[in-house]
């Protein structure tokens, strides 16, 4: 049984290690993944480097510099740095812990405490969790808010009213990142609904070599350090790739707004897109809460179960850049919270690999009630 699991890349089980490393693209793959989200979603299409950099660009496209945009009090570094990089300004709104999402009380209460004239928001749908689109379309619309649906977990979701997440905001952005849930390890995209109030230039730029050899072999480093983990090595090589660059944390993978992803990459997405469950699909990953988080991490890992990939031990960054970003925590309690107390289960694991993870879980589970 593969039990011991580096959370590296190992959604890439069986030969898909093989079938990313060894794919190959063409210009015409671009066209294609173009036309397939221009219909499926209806707008301007644009191919990026990664989530980020089509979230900065969809900013770019309705906000001005300086504009405050409201976003999950619990989400991605690359969130944040895709706003500062388009001269924006974040306004954090708290979560609920029952899925993770802002709602209409919570971000009432983000912009009283604000006070200025909020212009956009963007809706999340952590882990695959849809947000209560109705309340918070009119939310917006009361408020003069733009939404931007960041589907970087939700690819394929649908909300409660029918509608599929995408077809809701002014633009939609994806990212193909790691453990995303479209997932080529890199590459993101950009859907412009309604037209664009400032004008933009569309990415044009391949792929840097070293992002493209990076990006195309990680699955098989994911494998290799999986592999020889078993006599207790695969740590250490895991640990000398991050050192040289060949690996990178996702938290580190750079903003670019006129880099294309790699046409191979453009390929694998859409055949993922085009698997997108007609009703609807489930979130990417089951989470839960559990106290003393870094005990039960560790007493997991004894038994071969790697659960790292709970994002960071902070609201919205690694430890390393969370001075930066200025978090609120007074005003974002429930988001504080879950940072703190929050493991999520990977899909990558069967089921019964899972039952004796459970098991070790179970005895340390926290019940949860909001703030
Ligand atoms: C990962 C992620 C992104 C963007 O990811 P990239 O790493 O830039 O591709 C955007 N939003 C959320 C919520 C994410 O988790």
């Amino acid at each position: 049984m593969r039990r011991y699991f580096l959370g590296m890349a190992a959604n890439y089980g069986g030969d898909e290690w093989a079938r990313h490393t060894f794919a190959w693209g063409r210009q015409s793959d671009y066209d294609n993944l173009k036309t397939y989200l221009a219909r499926r979603y209806g707008g301007e299409v644009f191919l990026c480097k990664n989530g980020r950099s089509a979230l900065a660009l969809a900013l770019k496209t309705y906000f001005e510099p300086g504009d405050a945009i409201i976003v999950n009090g619990f989400t991605c570094y690359a969130v944040y740095e895709a706003i500062r990089a388009a001269k924006m300004r974040p306004v954090f709104a708290d979560i609920s812990k029952q899925d993770l999402n802002f709602n209409v009380d919570t971000l009432s209460k983000a912009m009283k405490a604000d006070g200025t004239q909020i212009k956009g928001i963007i809706v999340q749908n952590t882990l695959g969790n849809p947000v209560d689109i109705k309340a918070i379309e009119k939310f917006a619309k009361e408020h003069g808010l733009l939404i931007i649906e960041d589907l970087a977990h939700a690819a394929g979701v649908r909300y409660k009213d029918g509608r599929e997440a995408g077809k809701v905001g002014v633009a939609a952005i994806w990212s193909f990142g790691k453990d995303k849930s479209i997932d080529t390890i890199s590459g993101g995209a950009l859907v412009l609904r309604s037209p664009c109030k400032y004008e933009i230039e569309a990415p044009n730029k391949t792929p840097k070599l070293s992002d493209h050899l990076r990006a195309r072999f990680y699955p098989t480093f994911g494998a290799l350090c999986r592999g020889l983990s078993y006599i207790k090595l695969g740590g250490a090589l895991m640990r000398g790739l991050v050192k040289i660059h060949w690996v990178e944390k996702s938290a580190d993978n750079a903003l670019s707004l006129s880099r294309l992803p790699s046409k191979y990459q453009a390929k694998l997405a859409l055949a993922q897109f085009k698997q997108l469950r007609r009703n609807g699909e489930p979130p990417i990953r089951e989470f839960c809460f559990v106290n003393e988080r870094d005990k039960v991490l560790a007493e997991l890992q004894k038994k071969g179960y790697y659960f790292g990939g709970f994002w960071y031990e902070k609201p919205v960054s690694p430890k390393r850049y969370y001075k930066k970003v200025n978090f609120p925590e007074t005003s974002c309690p429930n988001a504080v919270w879950v940072a703190q107390h929050i493991i999520n289960l990977p899909r990558y694991y069967t089921r019964r690999d899972l039952k004796e993870a459970r098991n070790i879980i179970k005895n340390h589970l926290v019940e949860c009630e909001d703030e």
